[in-house]
């Protein structure tokens, strides 16, 4: 009856009586379907074999084997049941499987909103098969030189090349996600132009911090990154189209004193009490509303402890991995929750933020 608007009011009514219940549950699903790539980029999150500390929780390890279509299928079925109503598809790059347009199409029958992250190289290849999503995040790392020193040489125009038959094939619904680095801070501002010419959005979003690790493009000169948000925001006011809403730039502006890249806070005592509001119950709803499953059936919370402390979804089955995982959740704040749009609808419920996330969903659907 609702036709194209479907998914999205099957997910909003999912979301509401959910948050009513106060019962976790992973409404929004990032599901790594592939360890493939087509690039090498140095800082890739995919590579990931590090330390666990929890009893259940197990190591991850992202270099084995895709899983089949037919697992891919049955697991898109779990999520359904236990309530995922968002699925983003992500990889590795996702437009590596064959089978992605057959992987859409189960999701779009479920009447489920379905994403795609990409980045962006192999677009042209399955241009028709990405008509059936609801959202296209391409990634875009700062400027040419920068991109190619990172992504290989001739990534940056072949990129720019496929966002602009987006344009000609007359997408609407895709987005820019530009992570701000050391390297991209004072290189981006052309991408809000380019943007706007193609008519589509940009997410900003910081390096994810992994607290133990050294990442020289996170190692942000705090002035320089509190001054690189208040421009966002002025640009914002000025009408470019970027995607992070009002509060979410403000409160990495206004914590940014308090907590840096590498650091996750267990306690918030160190925030003056003025700012210990963040979520309703000062803690994280990153694993209680969304959750992140690797290509092997690990589930972790969020991408900054990706490879960390998940839970094997094939030996205690989705349900009990998801329940396990959204209790093990302590943590109170970090980087990525400051600037992690999404959150914002699974925390503080602020009606300007579920406006703007309303109107950018509404804005992009036109299929
Ligand atoms: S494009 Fe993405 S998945 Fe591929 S190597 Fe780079 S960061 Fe990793
Ligand atoms: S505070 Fe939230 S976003 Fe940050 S590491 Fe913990 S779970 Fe992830």
């Amino acid at each position: 009856m609702f036709g194209k608007y479907s998914p999205f009011i099957n997910a909003g009514i999912a979301l509401f009586f959910g948050r009513l219940s106060k019962k976790p549950f992973p409404w929004y699903v990032n599901f790594f379907i592939t360890n493939k790539c087509n690039l090498k980029c140095p800082y890739c999150y995919a590579v990931t074999n590090r330390n666990f500390d929890s009893a259940t929780a197990v190591e991850g390890t992202s270099r084995s084997k895709d899983p089949s279509l037919d697992k891919i299928l049955e697991i898109i079925d779990g999520l359904y049941s236990i309530g995922t109503r968002y699925i983003c598809l992500l990889g590795g790059e996702p437009l590596l499987r064959d089978d992605l347009g057959e992987i859409i199409a189960h999701i779009n029958a479920k009447n489920m909103l379905v994403g795609l992250n990409t980045n962006g190289t192999l677009i042209d290849r399955k241009i028709e098969v990405l008509k059936r999503l609801n959202k296209l995040t391409i990634s875009l790392e700062g400027d040419k030189e920068k991109h190619d020193y990172d992504r290989g040489k001739g990534t940056y125009d072949k990129v720019m090349q496929n966002i602009r038959l987006l344009k000609e094939k007359k997408f609407r619904n895709f987005a820019i996600q530009m992570t701000v680095s050391t390297a991209t801070v004072h290189s981006w501002e052309h991408i809000l132009e380019f943007a706007r010419e193609v008519g589509c959005t940009v997410l900003i979003t910081e390096v994810a911090c992994r607290p133990g690790e050294s990442l020289e493009s996170a190692k942000f000169d705090k002035k320089e990154l509190k001054s690189f948000w208040l421009r966002v925001n002025e640009l914002k006011r000025r009408g470019y189209p970027i995607e992070n809403s009002f509060e979410a730039i403000s409160n990495v502006l206004k914590y940014s004193d308090y907590i840096g890249p590498f650091q996750i806070l267990k306690n918030i005592d160190t925030f003056p009490e003025s700012l210990q509001n963040f979520t309703k119950h000062n803690i994280c709803p990153m694993g209680k509303y969304s959750a992140f499953l690797d290509s092997n059936g690990i589930v972790y919370p969020c991408a900054t402890l990706f490879g960390r402390r998940g839970y094997d979804t094939k030996r205690l089955s989705i349900k009990k991995a998801f329940e396990l995982m959204s209790r093990d959740n302590t943590c109170k704040c970090c980087r990525m929750l400051l600037n992690y749009q999404l959150n914002y609808l699974f925390s503080s419920v602020n009606p300007n933020t579920l406006l703007h996330l309303g109107w950018h969903a509404l804005r992009k659907y036109n299929y």
